[in-house]
């Protein structure tokens, strides 16, 4: 094939244009053609996620205003003279980095194999049978199969098209779907109108249908118009953004710090040099230069734990938010059930058939019950073969009708009309000499409502009033034992094209069990624990959905429970009073459609609550768009709910949800904690040096010494901080109020008192060295710097939430604590007793009674810190 496409493939037949593209629909590409087209147009992608590259990421970690102030610092030293200072400056340099470098392609590895993870597929036929590949490796020419719910990943020229109709608003603007058929049009028919076509981007509403390729990637038309083309940029989280902006804040403060000292210093006449090294490196020991570097390793780390826990994070913003999540709005089906269905009785006029274990199923010829398995089989589009694809509900029909010894032929199969969701009812038609039988099934309302007769043993009888009381009562009866339910029905005529749903004669009613999930009690009940709400909203019969709910735990023995029918119009903005305060106490809502979800969602946003919504359906998009966090189905759902989420269960599991919150308050947690540590030991380096020189102190700390600590020394620690697990009794705090800072007034005062009393012990370790122990200032420098760099190390260890307890919450249980602690320990005593390290960063060693003493004062904050957040009083913010 050449690599020319066609120009106008709206206007040429499909067999035309397959001849074109040299693919025989049957059978579409083989595997070696494919790979060889892939090679010519390359990957369907619109935008080039070019990851950064290994240079740029370098000499990003040089790029800052510390980085240029450490750089003026090292000049100045080397034109004094003083080259092993500005040497060291140099490699402190290099070491900081380093680590950010590593940090960062760690990160950009971990956001890569999730990117891969949520990747969208795309179902083709090649080599003559049906496979599903990664999206980006679709090649013109190959065939595509297209489902309602799925998201068209190629400009297409449908081959055949049922009942297709697809959204195509970002193309065209247009928000009403458009009906799709095979048919050619005019090669200069307006876009919108080239109805033969399905394009990229665009989604499938209903219907079902098959397509060759004829563009991929930017030679689609959503790639020739879209604005997508730029570069995509890595998003900031608001997160970050906060962070950044706090970073900001406190280099203002700081450096209005460092000025003082400065200043101070002159007055009291200390040398010009020192000064404006002291200066530069009080700016440095303000800056919490580690802050950005460990919060992109922990956000990242944190969407993998939730990746390996089978949540895939589509928005990395919704990592924070998860943790603020209040209130849970789950649908049902598959999400607290396991969504494997099994038949279990049948109802017809002549009788219950209750269906058990997995033996042949017995019915007598013309029986209802034999009516009901072939209905069942017949108005179905599940595929029972090797793969077992399609609704769990309909493949239980199939297994049922197969035990009965009924196996319809699709071929029969003359037109279907798919499930209608506002209805609430499906029908396919099928060939049945002399007529065409309409096999239809659905909610049995919807059924009982719509039909006028019901079938029995001896023929049709009309259903009147009180036959359809009777019927609703049989359905409310099988509801209340959690079983789902649906009816099924049949009408006979003389042409296929006659409107489906009317006139029809009830068979039988089905009962279907569908098991809790196995973990779902318990992680509602977790969730109650952590303050948060559970509701359910579902499509199922009322009866059903209260019966799970109550087994589920989502309410007591009395469920509040509303029906769809009820909210009908609902306005989330200005409801009704008292059906807004049943609305606000119900704790599942049953039939209820997509744009009564909409309103439920901003309804209880209103009220105040950050909002988790699950969803899967086409229609379900507005919604979870709308939720604070919208919640797809990685298995169930349609790839259209899929995009429109924030977050994706690989595992369909309500319980996956809860771990997923669970880990986003371990994130926010983790990147409080690091905050408050890095600033507290920040905040005690500028006062140590600052109150010193004001009090006339000989400079307890050098401008080294402090890079040193704070480039290299505090950063470990910081990052084992943001890599904890979280503590057993964040799962017992209410949910934390989405608008809370993460540097509160609570954060601050620990901050305040922390750093103070590093500092505190720090200074007075100083003065103990020089009055005391009569050690020279170089050797009392020492024991400052031990002092303050140990106090720091143990500082990790006042990081918990106040309130909490040492042994169950600490930081003890975080084996990366340990592990920056004897990393840091190891580095500590290099920079003593390594010569050359020791002389450049002027550290003679103490003897044994300053080492003492150091590690002795060193104590004093931790002991502070233990006793301040043991305190019950202390629990201001939990
Ligand atoms: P959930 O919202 O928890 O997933 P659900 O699957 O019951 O529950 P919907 O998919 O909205 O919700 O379905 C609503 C009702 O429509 C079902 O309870 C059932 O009675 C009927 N129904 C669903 N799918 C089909 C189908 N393929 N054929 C016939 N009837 C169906």
């Amino acid at each position: 094939m050449s690599s020319r496409l066609p120009d106008t493939p709206h206007s040429l037949s499909p067999d035309t244009l397959a001849d074109r593209l040299e693919v025989t629909p049957a059978k579409g590409l083989t595997a070696s053609e494919a790979a060889r087209r892939l090679a010519v147009f390359g990957p369907n992608h619109l935008r080039s996620l070019r990851p950064r590259s290994l240079v740029a990421m370098l000499l990003h970690q040089f790029r800052s205003v510390v980085v240029y102030l450490l750089a003026g610092a090292a000049l100045l030293a080397f034109a004094l003279g003083d080259i092993p200072e500005a040497l060291a400056i140099g490699v402190v340099l290099l070491i900081n980095g380093a680590i950010g470098f590593v940090t960062e392609w760690r990160a950009q590895r971990s956001m890569e194999a999730l990117r891969h993870i949520a990747e969208t597929r795309t179902r083709v036929r090649r080599d003559g049978g049906g496979a599903v590949i990664p999206a980006q490796d679709l090649v013109p020419g190959d065939i595509v199969l297209l489902e309602a719910g799925d998201m068209v990943t190629a400009d297409l020229r449908l081959i055949r098209a049922a009942g297709l109709q697809c959204d195509e608003s970002v193309l065209t603007g247009e928000s009403l779907p458009v009906d799709k058929d095979s048919a050619a049009v005019a090669a200069d028919m307006p876009l919108a109108d080239r109805t033969g076509m399905a394009w990229k981007g665009t989604a499938v509403t209903r219907g079902t249908a098959e397509g060759i390729v004829t563009g991929t990637g930017m030679a689609t038309e959503i790639g020739r118009i879209s604005q997508l083309v730029q570069e995509a940029r890595p998003e900031a989280t608001p997160l970050e953004a906060r962070l950044d902006r706090l970073g900001h804040k406190l280099v203002r403060l700081m450096l209005g710090l460092a000025a003082i000292t400065i200043l101070a210093g002159v007055i009291r006449g200390y040398p010009l040099a020192e000064i404006v090294q002291t200066g530069v490196a009080l700016a440095v020991a303000a800056v919490p230069e580690g802050l950005p570097v460990v919060a992109t390793l922990c956000l990242a780390r944190g969407m993998w734990r939730m990746a390996r826990r089978n949540a895939v994070i589509n928005r990395l913003a919704s990592v924070e938010t998860l943790g603020a999540t209040t209130l849970i709005l789950t649908d049902k089906t598959g999400t607290l059930t396991e969504n494997r269905m099994t038949v279990t009785r049948y109802v017809t006029e002549d009788g219950a058939t209750e269906i058990a274990g997995s033996g042949p199923v017995t019915a007598a010829a013309d029986s209802p019950l034999s009516r009901a398995l072939q209905i069942g089989a017949l108005c179905n589009s599940a595929d029972d073969g090797a793969e077992q694809a399609g609704d769990p509900m309909e493949l239980a029909l199939l297994a049922v009708a197969k035990r009965a010894g009924i196996a319809p032929d699709p071929g029969t199969r003359v037109a279907e009309h798919a499930f209608d969701p506002e209805r609430r009812m499906m029908a396919h038609v099928h060939i049945e000499s002399p007529w065409f039988l309409y096999a239809v099934k659905g909610a049995p309302e919807a059924i009982v409502s719509a039909s006028n007769h019901v079938l029995t043993s001896r023929g049709r009888v009309s259903l009147d009033a009180e036959a359809r009381a009777r019927w609703l009562a049989r359905v409310e009866a099988m509801a209340d034992e959690g079983l789902r339910c649906l009816a099924l029905a049949m009408k006979q005529a003389d042409r296929a094209d006659a409107p489906p749903y009317d006139g029809l004669t009830l068979v039988a009613l089905v009962a279907l069990a569908d098991p809790l999930r196995a973990e779902v009690p318990d992680a509602i009940a977790d969730c109650h624990r952590a303050g948060i709400r559970v509701v359910m909203l579902t499509g199922d019969h009322a009866a059903t959905a209260a019966r799970i709910a109550r087994d589920a735990g989502i309410a007591g023995d009395g469920p509040k429970v509303l029906e769809g029918r009820a909210l009908a119009g609902f306005d989330p903005v200005y409801p009704d009073k008292a059906l807004a305060s049943r609305v606000a106490a119900g704790d599942v809502f049953a039939r209820v459609d997509p744009e009564t979800k909409l309103a439920l969602v901003a309804f209880f946003q209103r009220a105040g609550h950050v909002v988790a919504m699950t969803g899967d359906g086409v229609n379900d998009a507005p919604a979870l768009g709308k939720a604070d966090i919208g919640i797809a189905m990685g298995q169930r759902g349609t790839q259209v709910a899929r995009e429109a989420a924030d977050v994706v269960l690989r595992d369909d599991s309500f319980a996956t949800i809860v771990a997923a919150v669970h880990e986003g308050r371990i994130i926010f947690d983790n990147i409080r904690k690091f905050v408050v540590y890095l600033m507290s030991c920040n905040i005690s380096e500028v006062l140590v040096v600052g109150l010193a020189v004001g009090i006339g102190l000989p400079a307890p700390l050098l401008p080294l010494q402090i890079l040193f600590l704070n480039l290299v020394t505090d950063v470990f620690p910081a990052f084992a901080l943001g890599l904890g697990r979280g503590s057993a009794s964040m799962a017992d705090r209410p949910p934390r109020d989405p608008a809370e800072p993460i540097m509160g007034r609570p954060e601050w005062t620990r901050v305040a008192l922390l750093g103070g009393a590093i500092t505190v012990a720090t200074l007075v370790a100083f003065a103990l060295a020089l009055l005391e122990l009569h050690l020279p200032t170089d050797q009392a420098v020492t024991v400052a710097f031990l002092t303050l760099a140990l106090a720091q190390l143990w500082n990790v260890f006042n990081a918990r939430q106040p309130g909490s307890r040492l042994l169950r919450d600490g930081e003890i249980r975080n084996p990366f604590v340990w592990g920056a602690l004897a990393l840091c320990l190891l580095l500590l005593a290099a920079a003593l007793w390594v010569p050359g390290l020791a002389a450049v960063l002027s550290l003679p060693t103490p003897g044994l009674s300053g080492l003492l003493l150091a590690l002795g004062m060193s104590l004093l904050p931790l002991l502070a810190g233990t006793l301040y957040l043991s305190r019950p009083a202390a629990a201001g913010r939990v």
